[in-house]
């Protein structure tokens, strides 16, 4: 399981510069690397349109 990001992303960069794992990249819509996620929630914490939750 990792942390999934919506289309309710903006692109805003918010998340890319807090995740302690670099398992964030940049895109239209920014994306979770799932293989290298922890799960430890901080995106989610700090995106301002709450695009990021814990996937399924
Ligand atoms: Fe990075 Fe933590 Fe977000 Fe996973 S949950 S992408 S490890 S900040």
């Amino acid at each position: 399981m990792a942390y999934v990001i919506n289309e309710d992303c903006v692109a805003c960069g918010t998340c890319i510069s807090e995740c302690p794992v670099e398992a964030i990249s940049e895109g239209d819509i920014y994306k979770i690397d799932p293989e290298v996620c922890t799960e430890c929630g901080t995106c989610a914490d700090v995106c301002p349109t709450g695009a990021i939750s814990l996937g399924k």
